[in-house]
């Protein structure tokens, strides 16, 4: 069986001791093994900060923009390849495993043509010069520069091509070497794109640790910043990790998210609106099946148009084929681990307990082309409550697979933006609606509790791609629970990994050091 590599200080490592099988989670084959240990990271980070920062300050933005457009090109050379490998190690079905793989590559191109914006500098201004002195002479100028350390990324199971290839790109492009870290069950995508970047890029500007992390966090140092997608538990851990608050090292967060829909008053559901608020659900709930950060997880509805809400959602998911992602007919995949199917179970059985049934019992399944008793499915479920708000189950754990609540309510917009408050800070939510005046008071409520607010609309129907997709235009990040981070945003995107600076001096000094 194949022994997953990993890529530190320029070599392929296959480490030492114990070994993690991974396996395709619709039939449990196994598919390769990682080593759990027996790397030298004291080595590749020394690596990182001589090599890969030396050569990244080398470059100007345009120069490491054209490296993510290489990167971009390297992932659609080996597409289906990349995609095969996505729906044997991932569960994911071919539209599921596209939207990871073409999300990568779109996350690059996108960076990368920003950079070709950026040029040929190595500062960002942040705002307007300003007059400090007595005259135009003296000024100030608010400046993004590049931070010297290393990028360490750690990224969860459901997203292992757009995750490594988000975060790389910004990192990259701010100037800072990158040790990626994939989730351990589903690296083979990660794995084959890392194979297929290194060749394209300077020494020591990626390295990537398949397999536990060991201890990685433990080489950490003033200037690093680690980028963290997953579970709170596991964000918890890195929150008190001695090195990151010993060293002040840089931590963003992005982790569970109790994600928000909301059906606005004024629509009906027959209406361009209310198509599009069933086909947003429908989406996300078996989209990579429910295994979404950005997934809608609580639903409020109009109280007179709930029962044509659960009519509209059991056609649509009732006519969904469950089962191994590699057939055609076949629209939702197994869930990505035996642990996840575990966890899955155990939040359906804890709102169950709070709830009442609408569609697909407990998620029981028979799943279609699998080996009896094989695979990690459970099929899609949606249950409801007549007291929202006080469903504690609903607010308080995230079921990371396909499933929703649906709830009524009176229509009011404050209520609607308190009920996604309860969520105790979401990565998105949405509200569908178009009566301005109700958008306004909704938007003007939920805001402070959401990284961000998709307001669907007549208008924008036919152009949506709906609240679960991130775009590297709009920031990707949420408060609270969702773990307080902000990655992607355009340009934001790179001041994770910049340290701001004030300079201040003889203003035209100060135009020349950002290229005027
Ligand atoms: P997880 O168990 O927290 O794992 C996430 C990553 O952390 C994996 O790469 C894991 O490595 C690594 N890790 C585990 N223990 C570590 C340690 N002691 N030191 C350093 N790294 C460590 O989460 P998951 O099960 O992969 O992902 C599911 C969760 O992620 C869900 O709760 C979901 O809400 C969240 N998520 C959030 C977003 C977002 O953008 N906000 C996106 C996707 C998922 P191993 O795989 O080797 O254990």
């Amino acid at each position: 069986m194949q022994l997953l590599a990993s890529y530190l200080s320029g070599t392929w490592s296959q480490g030492a001791g114990a070994r993690t099988p991974l396996v395709n989670p619709a039939t449990e084959e196994p598919l390769a093994e990682v080593a759990n240990g027996g790397h030298d990271l004291a080595a590749a980070f020394t690596h990182a900060r001589a090599v890969g920062t030396r050569e990244l300050g080398a470059l100007t933005f345009a120069q490491r923009g054209a490296l993510l457009g290489a990167l971009a090109k390297a992932i659609h050379g080996a597409r289906e390849e990349l995609i095969d490998l996505a729906v044997r190690n991932g569960g994911n079905t071919r539209s599921d495993a596209k939207f990871d793989v073409d999300g990568g590559a779109m996350t690059l191109s996108y960076y990368a043509e920003l950079a070709a914006k950026l040029g040929a500098t190595q500062l960002l201004a942040d705002g307007e010069p300003v007059q400090v002195g007595r005259t135009a002479r003296m000024g100030g100028q608010h400046v993004w520069a590049r931070r010297q350390g290393v990028a360490v990324h750690i990224n969860a199971f459901n997203f292992p091509g757009w995750g490594l290839c988000e975060k790389l790109a910004c990192a990259l492009l701010a100037g800072m070497p990158v040790i990626a870290k994939p989730a351990t069950a589903t690296a083979l995508v990660a794995h084959r794109m890392v194979e297929l970047f290194a060749p394209l890029l300077p020494p020591g500007t990626l390295q990537a640790l398949i397999g536990p992390a060991g201890s990685l966090l433990d080489h950490l140092a003033p200037g690093d910043v680690v980028a963290f997608t997953g579970g709170s538990s596991t964000a918890r851990m890195l929150r008190t990790h001695a090195r990151i608050v010993e060293h002040g090292v840089r931590l963003n967060i992005e982790a569970d998210s109790l994600n928000a829909a909301i059906l606005g008053p004024d629509v009906e559901l027959t209406s361009e609106t209310g198509a599009l608020f069933v086909a947003d659900v429908v989406r996300d709930m078996t989209q990579k099946t429910g295994q979404k950060c950005t997934a809608i997880r609580r639903v409020l509805v109009p109280e007179g148009k709930l029962a044509e809400v659960f009519d509209a959602l059991r056609e649509r998911l009732g006519a969904i084929a469950v089962g191994d992602p590699s057939r055609e007919d076949v629209r939702m995949g197994p869930l990505a681990t035996a642990q996840q199917k575990a966890d899955v179970l155990a939040g359906i059985a804890r709102l169950a307990s709070a709830t009442e049934a609408v569609h697909g019992g407990t998620g029981e399944v028979t799943p279609v082309g699998v080996p009896a008793g094989k695979g990690y499915f459970v099929g899609p479920v949606v249950r409801t409550t007549n007291d929202p708000m006080a469903c504690a189950p609903l607010h308080e754990h995230e079921i990371f697979g396909p499933v929703t609540t649906v709830a009524p309510y009176t229509g009011d917009a404050s209520f609607a933006a308190e009920f996604v408050a309860k969520g105790d800070g979401c990565l998105v939510s949405s509200a569908y609606s178009d009566e301005r005046d109700w958008v306004a008071q909704f938007t003007g409520a939920a805001a402070p509790w959401v990284g961000r607010l998709y307001l669907g609309s007549a208008k924008m129907a036919a152009q949506s791609p709906g609240p679960g997709t991130a775009l590297p235009s709009l920031l990707h990040g949420g408060p609270g629970r969702a773990g307080g981070g902000e990655e992607l945003g355009g340009e934001r995107g790179l001041h994770l990994y910049m340290q701001r600076v004030a300079l201040e001096g003889d203003a035209s000094v100060l135009k020349s050091l950002l290229g005027g």
